[in-house]
């Protein structure tokens, strides 16, 4: 059992991982630390016991940027298989 950061804004203990949120789907969270306070529910890193604002806006880049170059090849190829025949 790992013991996570206190919650920084009502300072409680015994913050829950989050498996599962909307920016991440189940990997985000995990890479993140992404833990949820028992008390006021506030999500936050439970690592470094400050905000994930950041990582997560990090994240959501990275994501989209690999999405994106994952559409561009693919268009790349459709272009290519086209022009070829
Ligand atoms: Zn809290």
């Amino acid at each position: 059992m790992i013991a996570y950061a206190p919650c920084p804004k009502c300072s409680t203990a015994g913050a829950q991982r989050m498996k599962f949120t909307w920016w991440g789907g189940v990997l985000g969270p995990r890479i993140l630390s992404h833990v949820k306070c028992p008390a006021c529910g506030f999500a936050y890193n439970g690592k470094s016991g400050r905000e994930n604002t950041a990582g997560i806006v990090i994240y959501c880049v990275l994501v989209g940027a690999v999405v994106m170059a994952f559409v561009v090849v693919l268009v790349a190829m459709m272009v290519l298989i086209a022009a070829a025949n």
